[in-house]
């Protein structure tokens, strides 16, 4: 079984340096690929109300040996459950699905501008943590300015912010807002779903520099680059490849020549006009 280490978020808990994407991971098919997951060493599952499988996420963390305390859910808050009561009610709604007493951490999906509801939804998610329903909050696709209106509402900082990111959009500047804000960076799309990045020459380059596959050199720079990927595969052997990251080192300069592929967004989802409900 491959050892995933954590890091500590900003309220204390701990958090996996890598974990699984579940997005279209459902049916018994979905449930297997997850107990599979677990079972080589995963214990980050990433799912959302939007995905449509809490109830095989759930079902997998009952099925799995693993100790429920020992694994972290995460599920997300979709557009429209904004608000401080309907966030509340939303957690409820997914804490049923799942079948579980708590999720791990709780995520806006995206802040919606055009609803104008994310702070609101904020402080139903401060009290859900305080109820005990969550035991991390956090949000997702957050801008900078976005970040900065919730701590100055509330107070509270989010303990992450889930983002697309990946070698084609490395994120430097957000990154470098959230380790001077303590927020952990949690990179989604890692792989860039596969795209052409995986064909990248340097990353072929690296990979036989390292005895590695290009997909390991590409998630060994998440890690590198202090955030915790999560990639998804329904299949064993690649979940395996993908989590077996942790006994090989780039160097600064394959770090920085990796982030030098920066393209931008590669879907358009701006969080600044991107609605998604
Ligand atoms: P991804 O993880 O970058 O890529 C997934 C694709 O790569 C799948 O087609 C998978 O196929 C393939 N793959 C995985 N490992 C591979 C390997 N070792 N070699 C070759 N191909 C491999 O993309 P993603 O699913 O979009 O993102 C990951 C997770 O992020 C999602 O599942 C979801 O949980 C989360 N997410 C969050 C947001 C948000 O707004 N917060 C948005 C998008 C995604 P197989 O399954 O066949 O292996």
């Amino acid at each position: 079984m491959i050892s995933i280490p954590t890091v500590t978020l900003n309220d204390g808990a701990w958090f996996p340096e890598l974990g699984l994407g579940t997005y279209n991971l459902r049916g018994e098919e979905g449930i297997a690929a997850m107990v599979e997951a677990i079972e080589s060493g995963y214990r980050l599952l990433d799912t959302a109300v939007n995905y449509e499988n809490e109830h095989e996420v759930g079902e997998a963390v009952r099925r799995s040996a693993i100790d429920r305390d020992e694994l972290l859910v995460v599920s997300k808050i979709p557009g429209r459950h904004h608000g401080r009561q309907q966030a509340i009610d939303s957690i409820q709604g997914s804490l049923g699905m799942l079948g579980l007493d708590r999720i791990d951490l709780q995520l806006i999906h995206w802040p919606n501008p055009s609803v104008g509801k994310y702070v609101e939804t904020w402080r139903g998610m401060i009290d859900a943590r305080d109820r005990g329903l969550v035991r991390s909050i956090g949000v997702s696709n957050f801008t900078e300015a976005m970040l900065t209106e919730l701590i100055d509402a509330t107070g509270v900082v989010p303990a992450v912010n889930q983002v697309e990111l990946h070698p084609y959009f490395p994120q430097g500047a957000l990154r470098a807002f959230h380790a001077d804000h303590g927020i952990r960076t949690e990179s989604w799309s890692p792989l860039a779903r596969r795209s052409e990045l995986l064909t990248e020459q340097l990353l072929h380059e690296l990979a036989v520099v390292h005895d590695r596959t290009p997909t390991q050199v590409v998630l060994r720079w998440h890690v590198q680059v202090g955030s915790t990927p999560i990639p998804k595969s329904a299949d064993p052997d690649r979940q395996r490849e993908n989590a077996d990251v942790f006994d090989f080192t780039l160097t600064d300069d394959q770090v920085d020549a990796i982030s030098a592929l920066e393209r931008g967004r590669l879907w358009g989802a701006d969080p600044e006009t991107h609605e998604e409900m």
